[in-house]
């Protein structure tokens, strides 16, 4: 018998030998996180020495260092990885290798069970990460080579993955391989269909990728002597220590600027106490072209204890803070959780909410420090910022501090909430707004005169989104918002500001009596145009204009419809109230006319012509263009004629 025969292979445990059959066989698309995986086993490995060491300095006494190194022998299709951790014993090699140690892949097997079926395990596989075992997506022979912390036997694990392994002393080939005091050198032998995993600059982009903060060395190639990795996680570092050059540096990595774009606010700070994670987060300047895509997700990187995760934590960042770059790195979280089991994670949500909080409080603070920097931050972001009004109750009124609004009270420029409470009239205990396209439209409506008159601020809402928050966020600071294009606004305590004073009295007679009048044209219009509109009122909304639309108390606001039309979700078949100006000439006029007579064309056409401009006004098309357009002419004649 040759020694190779004396060798007794030990089957897998069950879970082991299914496991393996899925991996092996599943074909799982992304098969790069196996070196993620290994990676992360060596730098545990010496994680786990140095922490022994601090008890037992002399497991390190003639250490070389700590190290990961890779080496490819493409002929012999060979790649391994060594480190310079704390080694396995006989017995753990049996333990951690040959049985399913880790609560990952645990649950991994539990869903396997549970679902029973093959075709779903590749998902299952990226949710879970299988650990050691991902070394079969890509080989079809694994030997684990390790002497463990302490001791001089070296042992070795072989497995073709399918049969189950071997344990048995290193041969000296193998030992020689294991130069150094302690540690593990796994031998990867490379199958066909992955030989990618034989070019180092393959091998160099996946470590960099998924393990560049690995806070050792990564070397690849055996007598390189350049890390291929940063070997040290830039937020662990004291600020002081850290350059504005290094931030940017790191900035651009993280964001894909190329130098392009500096952020506007950084953001590095380690928290403790319920929840303990270091931060270091970034507020571009610039959007992103897809910003506003909604299938974008944030780019925020998800470490635990200086490995990285994932990228793609969903319940890490709020979907509105997706502008957001940089890394959350966590002490909390355990490190092989899986990506759906992230989402729901409550340390994570924890996390969510701290960082929520300080970054709104440090836009907050830019906001006071630097107002044109922070007005360009909300130029570029602001839309998106306000999606968290009705997605993140919790932080509303942190968000509401921070937004800024185009308003009347300043031209040109824009209001906080707090500035707008600040000017608010005397007796005025409402937050005034208009929704539209334009801010240069919304300032010239119809419905805003009466206001703009009676020195009441309106603010200038232009956003899509304002249309969907509003509804839901009723006020701040226990002011209420209030839409000047709904329902009936009472303006009646605050007198108007310009002719009042000359002549009080005989002016107040005058106002009421035209206020209480216009029955005669309130009645015609309500029949006349009774298909389109489902009610005529005199308003104090109005100044200048003759009339004007406006949304009935209950139906849905004029600029919301208008939007729910385009994103097509729901046709509002409210119809609008239209208001009249009871002081103004031409409705006066027309009231005279509808009562002397009502059938005149001239009545009927001043009506259609009316209500037409009203439409256009508020950005509605007009539905007979041809009849508009013949009543104009008609009326220009007329008048040109006169
Ligand atoms: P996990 O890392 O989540 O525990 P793995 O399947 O990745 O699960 O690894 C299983 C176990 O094998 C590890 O817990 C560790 O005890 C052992 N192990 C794997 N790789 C190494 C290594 N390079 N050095 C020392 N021990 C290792
Ligand atoms: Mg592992």
């Amino acid at each position: 018998m040759t020694k190779e025969q004396t060798k007794q292979t030990t089957d897998f445990g069950a879970d082991v030998s299914r496991l393996l059959e899925i991996v092996t066989h599943a074909l799982y698309s992304n098969r790069d996180v196996f070196l993620r995986e290994l990676v992360s086993n060596s730098a545990d490995a010496c994680d786990r020495l140095r922490y022994d060491a601090i008890a037992t300095p002399d497991l390190i006494k003639d250490h070389a260092g700590f190290e990961i190194r890779m080496n490819v022998d493409a002929p012999n299709r060979m790649l391994t990885i060594q480190d310079t951790g704390i080694g396995m014993t006989r017995d753990e090699m049996v333990d951690n290798l040959g049985t399913i140690a880790k609560s990952g892949t645990r649950n991994l097997m539990e869903q396997l069970k549970q679902s029973n079926n093959a075709a779903g395990a590749p998902n299952l596989i990226g949710q879970f990460g299988v650990g050691f075992y991902s070394a079969f997506m890509v080989s079809d022979q694994v030997v684990v080579t390790s002497r463990k912390a302490g001791s001089h036997d070296i042992w070795s694990w072989k497995s073709d993955g399918i049969s189950g392994f071997t344990i048995d002393q290193a041969t000296e080939e193998e030992s020689a391989k294991l130069k150094t005091t302690c540690g593990t050198v796994i031998s990867l032998h490379i199958k066909d269909d992955a030989s990618e995993f034989l070019i180092e600059e393959k091998i160099k982009r996946v470590i960099v990728t998924y393990s560049n903060h690995v806070s050792l060395p990564i070397y690849v190639g055996t007598e390189e002597e350049e890390p291929i990795n940063t070997a040290s996680a830039i937020w662990m570092r004291q600020k002081s220590d850290i350059t504005p050059e290094q931030y940017q540096e790191f900035f651009m990595m993280v964001s894909g600027s190329m130098g392009l774009d500096q952020p506007s606010v950084t953001a590095h700070w380690h928290a403790e106490g319920k929840i303990e994670y270091t931060a270091l987060l970034y507020v571009p300047t610039l959007r992103p072209f897809d910003l506003y895509d909604p299938t974008r997700k944030h780019a925020v990187r998800l470490y635990v204890r200086r490995i990285y995760i994932t990228d793609e934590c969903e319940g890490l960042m709020y979907p509105w803070m997706r502008f957001i770059r940089g890394v959350i790195d966590s002490e909390d979280l355990p490190l092989n959780i899986s990506r759906e089991m992230l989402q729901q994670n409550a340390i994570v949500s924890r996390i969510r909410s701290s960082v929520t909080k300080k970054l709104l409080g440090d836009l907050d603070k830019l906001s006071r420090d630097d107002e044109t920097a922070f007005n360009a931050f909300w130029h570029q972001f602001g839309a998106v910022v306000k999606e968290g009004l009705y997605d993140a109750v919790e932080h509303r009124d942190d968000i509401l501090k921070i937004c800024r609004f185009f308003t009347t009270g300043h031209p040109n420029n824009l209001t906080s909430l707090d500035g707008y409470i600040d000017r608010m009239k005397e007796g005025q205990d409402t937050i005034y707004y208009i929704s539209g396209e334009h801010v240069d439209a919304m300032r010239n409506s119809p419905q805003i005169e009466g206001l703009k008159k009676r020195g009441l601020e309106v603010l200038l809402l232009k956003d899509t989104i304002d249309d969907f928050w509003l509804p839901v966020v009723m006020d701040y600071k226990g002011k209420k918002f209030v839409s000047v294009t709904k329902g009936a606004i009472d303006l009646s305590k605050f007198p108007l500001t310009d002719k009042k004073s000359q002549d009080p009295e005989n002016d107040n007679a005058e106002g009421k009596a035209e206020t209480s009048a216009r029955s005669d044209l309130i009645a015609y219009l309500t029949t006349k145009l009774s298909d389109r509109i489902s009610k005529v009122r005199v308003s104090d909304r109005l100044t200048d204009s003759p009339v004007c639309l406006v949304a009935g108390d209950q139906d849905v606001d004029l600029h919301m419809g208008r939007v729910l039309k385009i994103h097509q979700q729901y046709e509002a078949n409210d119809k609008p109230v239209l208001e009249i100006n009871p002081a103004h000439a031409l409705i006066a006029t027309l009231d005279d006319l509808a009562g002397k007579n009502s059938e005149s064309d001239i009545l009927s056409d001043a009506a259609e012509l009316l209500y037409d401009q009203a439409l256009i006004i508020q950005g509605e098309p007009v539905k007979d263009p041809t009849g508009f357009a013949r009543r104009m002419a008609s009326f220009l004649s007329k008048g040109l004629a006169a």
